[in-house]
């Protein structure tokens, strides 16, 4: 990893503004290695050095909330409501102000990841990235081999058509079936428009993961931050 400059790398890891981090150096409140330094000209390596700012280790995920909630049916996906919704905020109960990464349906129930660290959910947002989400749909009808080749080879949605989703059948019914969609896009209610392309109308749809990141055990309601191994995913 390249070096970086001392008051650069303390901002991002979310102690203060690159301004304040100045401030901290000139004042002798910063070590590096157990040296004081007091030079902003300094630059580190953010994998070897280690930053001490009043004596305190600090690192990139530091100052940054980063949470996975299952979010039921039932709550909007933004911070507030102009109808007075219910919003996944509010089932967040901490005091720092955080923001969903991407977003879920009101009748979509699953993973959704928040965040208080802005840069990282906008570089998450972009396709480029091609993080690819999995969904659960339980959908109308026996779903056949054609809608399935139809969904991996991509579908046109109004005047868009959609890049190759990864599709697996779970389960098959008469008249209902249950199938497992990953996509890396994220136009709005894509996958309920994919399926509904192919003839198959969402009766439910969950999420299970966000790249590496999974719902594991999590019950609808309730949340957890993310792991170290989750965050340096995200990263
Ligand atoms: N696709 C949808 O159709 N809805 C969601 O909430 C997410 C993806």
């Amino acid at each position: 990893m390249e070096e970086e400059r001392l008051q650069k790398y303390i901002a991002r890891c979310g102690i203060s503004s690159r301004r304040k981090a100045e401030d901290l150096i000139l004042t002798g409140c910063v070590k590096v290695n157990g040296i004081v330094v007091t030079e902003l000209g300094t630059k580190i390596n953010p994998e070897k050095d280690v930053v001490l700012v009043d004596n305190k280790k600090i690192s990139e995920t530091e100052g940054f909330i980063y949470i996975k909630l299952y979010k039921p049916e039932g709550y909007v996906t933004t911070v507030k409501d102009q109808f007075g919704r219910k919003t996944v905020i509010d089932l967040v109960d901490i005091t720092e102000r955080i923001y969903p990464i991407g977003r879920l349906d009101y009748n979509t129930s699953g993973l959704l990841l928040l965040t208080n660290d802005g840069d990282l959910a906008n570089k998450l947002m972009h396709p480029k990235y091609h993080i690819y989400k999995t969904y659960i749909a339980e959908v109308e009808g026996r779903m056949s081999d054609e809608a399935v080749m139809r969904l991996k080879s991509g579908v046109k949605i109004e005047d868009y058509k959609t890049a190759p989703a990864i599709v697996n059948i779970v389960k098959i019914s008469s008249n209902s079936s249950i199938v497992q969609v990953s996509i890396y896009e994220g136009k709005n209610r894509q996958v309920r428009k994919m399926l509904d392309a192919v003839g198959h109308p969402v009766r439910t749809l969950k999420r299970i993961s966000f790249g590496k990141i999974n719902l594991g055990d999590l019950k609808p309601g309730a949340w957890v931050h993310l792991n170290e191994e989750e965050i340096k995913f995200l990263k």
